[in-house]
């Protein structure tokens, strides 16, 4: 079987999941790696390393999803729990405008007191100040969240968010599309791997793009990691609506999985590496992987454009969820092509449909470099969005804070 997987993998044929299999299982790494480094350059011979210039953006830590891997969340009602007003929003967009960018990546919690007119509200008044500005916002259980909320279906909310002002959907939230692992990382709750799917293909049906993760490294099994890309490969093939992909290794520091189940080292390079060419032999019909070093750091980051990585993902702004997990690693655009040029690829900047916008902002003009992370709120800061009284909350607590009785 690894013969036969291993001519096929070279010969750019399909992959079946017993071929993977033994590949994932079995190949050595380097040969992975160069079979990986093939597929990627048959789709990009011009040898272009693209990035983003973004910022990511935690709108709400509040979140009654509690999955047991995430560190970033917190209860209702705790003292941590932040929402971020409109102008906060907007000073961080003229901030990310000033180095370059053209988009906030915009995800959160799943806060109860935020019905959908906040997020209409919010998107909108973006669109009039800057209405050349991207939103890429609210992954699949972000939106199933608000579709329950509001007593919507999915594809009402997504047309109702797209009339706002959404462009794009990230694929967060989707960690491994198996509901035995979904239902051990208590995430089954927020959207089974059905849902998730289904939302994905609403979105494309709407005419987004999105993107697709994955989140391994938990208490999922090899084959389990497999099923995701192969369920993930067949809704590209009905709706060809996904960019690219992102894979990540869990990140366990303040997790509940790490300190009350055990799960505390975190997958090593080297299984990244062979995770993510794989990810490129199955994924024959996505475009662009992106090197995740934000939670590998920036060497093996770079490594990984041989391994089937073609794009850097974004220049690093701001980083909340997976430094709450005890990784900040931080480059700026200068780095970032440090990085790409020194490996012997061509960095140009794209956007969100990975359309190229041109060359390094910071060769045309002066930027400020950007050392280090921002954070979505200055430690100690527990002011409250004036407009928040605006908006209907759902919870006790939150309806007690907005003087709301009913
Ligand atoms: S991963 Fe997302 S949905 Fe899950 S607890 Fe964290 S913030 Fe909530």
């Amino acid at each position: 079987m690894l013969q036969d997987a291993l001519d096929n993998a070279a010969a750019g044929e399909r992959l079946s999941r017993e071929e993977a299999a033994a590949l994932y299982r079995e190949a050595p790494t380097h040969v992975l790696g160069r079979l990986a480094d093939a597929a990627r350059a048959r789709r990009h011979p011009e040898r272009v390393v693209s990035y983003i210039i973004d910022r990511n953006v935690n709108y709400t830590n509040v979140c009654v999803a509690r999955c047991n891997f995430c560190a970033f969340y917190r209860p209702v009602g705790s003292s941590a729990g932040y929402v971020l007003g409109f102008d906060e929003i907007f000073r961080k967009i003229d901030e990310t405008i000033a180095v370059g960018g053209n988009q906030l990546l915009l995800q959160g919690g799943h806060n109860p007191d935020l019905p959908l007119p906040w997020y209409e509200d919010l998107f909108q008044s973006v669109k009039a100040r800057y209405p050349e500005f991207k939103l890429h916002a609210l992954s699949p259980p972000e939106v199933i969240h608000i579709s329950r909320l509001s007593q919507l279906p999915v594809a009402t909310v997504i047309e109702r968010l797209v009339a706002a002002g959404l462009d794009s959907i990230p694929g967060g939230g989707a960690e491994i599309l198996v509901d035995r692992v979904r239902t051990l990382l208590h995430c089954v709750g927020k959207a089974t791997a059905d849902e998730w799917l289904g939302v994905m293909r609403e979105a494309h049906r709407a005419g987004l793009r999105t993107t697709a993760t994955m989140m391994y490294g938990t208490v999922e099994t090899l084959d389990e990691r497999l099923e995701h890309m192969f369920r993930l490969r067949d809704l590209q093939d009905e709706t060809g609506g996904f960019t690219a992909f992102i894979t990540w290794s869990f990140q366990p520091d303040h997790t509940e999985l790490g300190e009350k189940h055990g799960v505390t080292t975190e997958a090593t390079g080297i299984e990244y590496l062979r995770t993510l060419a794989i990810a490129r032999l199955v994924l024959d019909n996505f475009d662009n992987l992106q090197a995740s070093w934000v939670t590998q750091g920036g060497k093996v980051g770079q490594l990984s454009l041989a391994f089937g990585a073609n794009d850097m993902g974004s220049v690093m702004i701001e980083e909340n969820v997976v430094r709450a997990a005890g990784a900040a690693y931080c480059m700026d655009e200068v780095e970032i092509v440090r990085n790409i040029e020194d490996a012997g690829f061509i960095a140009k900047r794209r956007n969100m449909h990975y359309e190229v916008l041109g060359d390094p902002i910071f060769r045309e003009r002066q930027v400020p470099r950007m050392l280090h992370l921002a954070t979505a709120r200055a430690d100690g800061d527990t002011s409250v969005p004036e407009e928040l009284a605006n908006y209907a909350a759902r919870s006790k607590q939150g309806k007690a804070s907005r003087g709301q009785t009913s």
